[in-house]
């Protein structure tokens, strides 16, 4: 079945569970013995390192983690070479091996979890809750994907045609594709990108981001232990501004699939446009959002409180999905913002290896100073309605006081803040056709949350507000494959969306045969 293919999701570990939780630290602990944490172009399945320059902890930006050597031009047309060699082979491969070694590289990224949770929060200071919710949609992308490719691409589809003629449509890969993934979901985009795009039959060329090539490293480095073939698959950790407009410019890639911001969306395609020889390629570009939650008066406080927090400051705020923009209704607003400050003060913001930690760091030094620079044009303007409070042991990092601003119109916010920032815009009773209008001006089309009982209302909301994933009475992050396909439309992305049915058709080219029997 195309849209329920059988697999299984990954488990999580039960955090109550102590005995479990003990073993999880203690091979946290050794993986960081175990795993050189040294990363570098890992090419034809070779690791180049030499040196490098040191990786630091966005929660201790004084404690070296690692170290990391960036790509070199002839790290780049090794890769090339061998991946434009040896995609054919890959994708004449039966669709059902190609499968199988995805669900083999699921299998090994549970059975590495540990340590790849140890990266998560490491590299990327993710909380352990945030760090394996990464390694299990990860691992649901490969079995979800490998799902796909036994429905979609297994089976020849068979046309209708007039007697004595057989039609058949096959689809196969295109080429090679550059996946480019964002340092926020450091596992599970890349992951998930390079799967589908493996899946479909194409080599692929992974350019994770500079934050977090070292848990994309090992990434790579499990899936050809898998059996992905080492010359299929490379991974080239360095600058995207240097890297990235090289990449993109080669006529030997024939697809690209990007996530991160907008802008880079823009000049990627930009770059694609400007090439004057080699096929005419797609772009498969999954961007930033300016999301909003729309609560009125029939709304469950306790219940809106708890997604508040969930949807705007857990993970930092450093979700595309996350809540940027909390709309509620005039009557409602002044019991729900003192319940809101009440559930901020409850906040652990601090050091994400403790498990009671609820917000960690922010990336780094600069994504944390673009944050600032928002906090203090709001306080300028007298906007700080409340703020959570920082636990000991932050001043080491990159850490965001979760805070809450009062806006007085939407297009008051400069674009994506990407922290644990969130925004107040109270709508009057009667206008909410007028907020639609607003929320459908930013242009961005990600999620929407809905808290309310009236079913008229959330079905205004549902047909008019344009965004692709849109959340009704719950938190509004963490889409799960295969149940919530995710991505936006407009400038929050070009579809179709991960994690769902029609995903993999775009790494794909479809072929018909017609026989005259
Ligand atoms: P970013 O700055 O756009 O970077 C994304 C990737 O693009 C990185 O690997 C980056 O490399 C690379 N890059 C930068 N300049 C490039 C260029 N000129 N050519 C080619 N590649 C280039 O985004 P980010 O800060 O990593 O990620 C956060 C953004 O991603 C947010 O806007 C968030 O909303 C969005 N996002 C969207 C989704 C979704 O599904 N819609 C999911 C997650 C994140 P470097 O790291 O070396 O700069």
């Amino acid at each position: 079945d195309l849209y329920a293919p059988f697999r299984r999701n990954s488990q999580g570990l039960d955090f109550a569970d102590r005995k479990a939780l003990q073993t999880l630290a203690a091979e946290m602990n050794r993986s960081k013995t175990h795993i050189p944490w040294q990363g570098g172009p890992l090419c034809c399945g070779q690791l180049r390192t030499d040196g490098g320059q040191g990786v630091y902890a966005p929660s201790d930006r004084g404690r070296e983690i690692g170290r990391m050597t960036w790509t070199r031009e002839e790290d780049l047309e090794t890769a090339l070479a061998a991946a434009d060699r040896s995609w054919v082979a890959w994708d004449e491969r039966p669709p059902a091996q190609r499968a199988a070694i995805l669900d083999q590289v699921a299998d090994l990224l549970e059975q590495h979890r540990a340590a790849l949770m140890a990266l998560c929060v490491e590299e990327a200071g993710k909380t352990l809750r945030d760090a394996q919710a990464e390694v299990r949609e990860a691992v649901d992308f490969c079995r979800y994907y490998a799902a796909q490719v036994r429905t979609q691409f297994v089976q020849p589809l068979t046309l209708p045609g007039v007697t004595g003629e057989r039609n058949t449509l096959t689809l196969g890969g295109r080429g090679l594709f550059l996946c480019i993934s964002p340092w926020n979901a450091p596992l599970a985009i890349f992951v998930g990108q390079v799967a589908a795009a493996l899946a479909a039959g194409n080599g692929v060329i992974a350019k994770p981001a500079e934050q977090t090539s070292l848990v994309a490293i090992r990434a790579t480095q499990l899936m050809h232990q898998a059996g992905v073939p080492v010359d299929v698959l490379h991974c080239l950790p360095g600058r995207g501004e240097d890297i990235g407009p090289r990449l993109v410019a080669d006529p030997r890639i024939v697809g690209v699939a990007f996530t991160g911001a907008t802008e880079t969306a823009r000049l990627i395609q930009r770059g694609l446009a400007a090439r004057d020889h080699g096929p005419l390629i797609p772009l498969i570009a999954e961007t930033g959002g300016v999301n909003v939650m729309v609560v009125d008066a029939t709304a469950l406080h306790e219940q809106v409180v708890m997604d508040i927090l969930h949807s705007a400051f857990f993970s930092a705020g450093q979700r595309c999905s996350a809540l940027r923009v909390l709309c509620v209704q005039d009557t409602v607003a002044e019991p729900l913002l003192d319940m809101l400050k009440g559930a901020m003060d409850t906040l652990v913001v601090g050091d994400p290896h403790w498990l009671s930690t609820d917000v960690g760091p922010v990336i780094n030094d600069r994504a944390l100073a673009a944050l600032q620079a928002h906090d203090e044009e709001m306080r300028r303007k007298d906007r700080v309605l409340h703020r959570a409070p920082l636990s000991g042991g932050c001043e080491r990092g990159s850490f965001m006081v979760p805070s809450l601003y009062r806006l007085e119109r939407l297009d008051e916010l400069p674009g994506e803040v990407f922290g644990p920032m969130l925004h107040l815009l109270p709508w009057r009773t009667g206008e909410l056709d007028r907020l639609i209008r607003q929320i459908n001006a930013s242009g961005y089309g990600l999620t929407l949350g809905i808290h309310s009982r009236i079913d008229a209302v959330v079905h205004r909301l549902t047909r008019q507000v344009r965004v692709g994933n849109t959340y009704v009475n719950r938190d509004m992050v963490g889409a799960m494959v295969g149940s919530q396909p995710f991505g936006g439309e407009g400038l929050s992305g070009t579809g179709f969306k991960a994690g769902g049915p029609h995903y993999l058709l775009r790494f794909a080219t479809e072929r018909v045969l017609t026989v005259n029997t």
